[in-house]
C-alpha cells in the first residue's frame, strides 16, 4: 500500500509541477560564458556538465561553452526527467525495504503469538516443521 501510495504521489507530483524544479547547481550552454540567453538550463552532473548529457556542440557557427551558473529553476525536461527516475528508484528502493522489514516483523510476530499460546500455526510449512518436532520428540 505504502509503495504505491508514494509512486502516486509521486506521479502527481511531476504533472502539478511540471518539469521544472530548483536545483543547486546549473548549467547553461553559453557562446559568451556569463551572458544568459534562451537555451534550457540543466542540472550540474557534478562535474561541470549537464545531467542530461546535452553535447557542446558549436552553434550557428559559434563556439558553445558549459557555463556554471548560481541556483534556480532548471529547465531541461530530460536533466528532470533523469532525476525523477533517480528519485523514483530511490523512493521504490527504501519502501521495498520498509515493506520486506515489515513483512520480516509480521512474521516475527506470528511465530511469537505461535510460541506463545501453543496452538496451531498459521503458516502451514512452519506447522508441519513444528508437528515434526513434536513427533520426533515424543
Ligand atoms: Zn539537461
Amino acid at each position: 500500500m505504502r509503495l504505491f501510495n508514494l509512486n502516486e504521489a509521486l506521479r502527481r507530483s511531476d504533472r502539478g509541477v511540471g518539469m521544472q524544479y530548483q536545483g543547486a547547481r546549473r548549467i547553461q550552454i553559453r557562446s559568451i560564458p556569463d551572458r544568459p540567453n534562451e537555451l534550457a538550463y540543466h542540472e550540474d552532473r557534478g562535474d561541470g556538465t549537464p545531467l542530461c548529457g546535452q553535447p557542446n556542440k558549436d552553434w550557428e557557427g559559434r563556439p558553445m561553452h558549459y557555463a556554471q551558473v548560481e541556483a534556480g529553476d532548471v529547465t531541461c525536461e530530460r536533466c528532470a526527467q533523469i532525476l525523477t527516475e533517480v528519485r523514483r528508484a530511490k523512493v521504490d528502493t527504501e519502501a521495498e525495504r520498509e515493506r520486506k522489514a515489515g513483512e520480516d516483523a509480521a512474521r516475527a510476530e506470528r511465530v511469537r503469538k505461535i510460541r506463545e499460546s501453543g496452538a496451531r500455526l498459521a503458516l502451514p510449512e512452519l506447522d508441519s516443521s513444528l508437528k515434526r518436532g513434536r513427533d520426533s520428540r515424543a
